[in-house]
């Protein structure tokens, strides 16, 4: 089947392309682009009005399955994606059991087979059961599918194994998404360690507990040549150390998420346990350091870091919730809210770390509209006024501190492998 989607304004950083132009797809690739295209067999897509941009990729997410069905499944984190504009998302192995060997990752490829709307790419874990004691087996999870590893939600502690572990990931071919928190530094906290902290009576999270980490992560990629990501960056001595690592040409790479430059430990004060994520909410300075890192290329990605819990779990008092928030669906609308309307970045910028800068870092086909790529596409519709409500949500989990935020701009439309996925904002 061969779709046309006519006169949007084609954005692909990749190509370095920012103009009113039609795409052609054709069995499931990038068939063409130009303007005025005409042919008679392809079904037109009117995207008058609309931003055309390659199929976005969330490389951050948390979709429970196998384990945690209650707060999240492939099938319905997948639906989550394709609402939030994500043609791919790379779900990490803190699943129970963990992701971390051959067989386990080709279990979850049947269930990504048979429930998944968009291409669902899994992180293998970096060591057995995440329990940072022993290597998995890296080779043999690449070879099921897993685009890299990671032993998110917590770090690896000894040094000695993450350099082992850089080391078999560059030999694999593939990227450490790297956690990065020493867990004596941060101390059991809850939230940011300062003012507001000491203001209402919460245990603090201090930003040595991430940043230290991070140096000490970057040094041992240095040592094994290898490529790493830094997961979730939140405070401004993170983001120096990253610049001044990639001005030394270590091949450092790192996302931050949009609560990081849309929140302050402010929202904390209403003990909301929406807003216990780890690494936590920081400061204003912190927010305006994470812009700029934006801006500079410093931070190259934005990934939501979607962590569903259920309102069980999150109905308790501050101190004993779980950390984490969901994200697929507001990820794009509060970036363009903060950085498009907030006059941060410019579009071309905004679609980098949605789309380029991921496939490039997970060494993938997509993120490009570039002539014989896969047709992922993502149709954004960029004056949509709308506000995120729990009814609307289709992630399983309701846990997002953007409920009742009134925001302007949202995806309607998705291509996976030139298959519309989504029109109109409805998922067919
Ligand atoms: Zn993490």
């Amino acid at each position: 089947m061969k779709y046309l989607i006519k006169g949007g304004r084609v954005i692909d950083p990749s190509e370095n392309m920012d103009e009113v132009l039609d795409i052609l797809m054709s069995d499931g690739k990038i068939a063409g682009s130009g303007r005025s295209l005409q042919t008679k067999d392809a079904k037109v897509i009117d995207a008058g009005g609309m931003i055309v941009t390659p199929g976005l990729i969330d490389m951050h997410v948390h979709l429970r399955e196998p384990g945690r069905e209650d707060e999240e499944t492939v099938l319905t984190g997948a639906r989550a994606a394709v609402k939030g504009g994500f043609t791919t998302v790379v779900c990490m192995p803190n699943t129970d059991p963990a992701l971390d060997s051959a067989e386990i990752l080709a279990k979850l490829k049947i269930i990504i087979a048979k429930d998944a709307i968009v291409n669902v790419l899994p992180a293998g874990a970096i060591t057995i059961g995440r329990l940072g004691k022993e290597l998995a087996d890296i080779k043999e999870m690449v070879k099921e599918g897993a685009v890299a590893i990671s032993d998110d939600g917590s770090s690896v502690e000894d040094g000695e194994l993450m350099l082992k572990a850089l080391k078999n990931a560059k030999s694999a071919g593939i990227v450490v998404i790297d956690h990065c928190e020493d867990i004596v530094l941060s101390n059991k906290g809850v939230m940011n360690k300062g003012f507001m902290s000491t203001k209402i009576g919460l245990r603090g999270i201090s930003r040595e507990s991430e940043w230290i980490r991070i140096e000490r992560d970057i040094a041992l990629a240095e040592k094994a040549g290898a490529k790493i990501h830094i997961a979730h960056v939140s405070c401004k001595e993170s983001v120096n150390v990253i610049r001044k690592a990639k001005k030394d040409g270590v091949l450092v790479t790192a996302e931050t998420a949009p609560h990081y430059f849309a929140l302050t430990d402010e929202c904390c004060a209403t003990y909301d346990t929406n807003t216990k994520i780890n690494p936590p909410l920081r400061t204003a300075e912190d927010v305006a350091a994470v812009k700029e890192a934006l801006v500079d290329g410093t931070i190259d990605v934005i990934a939501s870091d979607h962590a569903p819990h259920t309102d069980c779990e999150k109905d308790v008092e501050f101190d004993l919730a779980p950390f984490g928030k969901i994200g697929l669906e507001s990820s794009l609308g509060v970036s363009i809210n903060e950085l498009i309307n907030g006059k941060v970045l410019t579009w071309p910028k905004l679609i980098e770390k949605f789309a380029a800068n991921p496939a490039r870092i997970l060494g993938l086909e997509t993120g490009t509209l570039k002539k014989g790529a896969p047709a992922d596409i993502t149709i954004i519709d960029p004056k949509k006024e709308y506000v995120i409500t729990k009814e609307t949500l289709e992630s399983k989990s309701k846990n997002s501190p953007f409920v009742g935020w009134r925001l302007t701009g949202k995806a309607a439309g998705l291509f996976v492998s030139g298959k519309p996925v989504m029109l109109n904002e409805k998922i067919l």
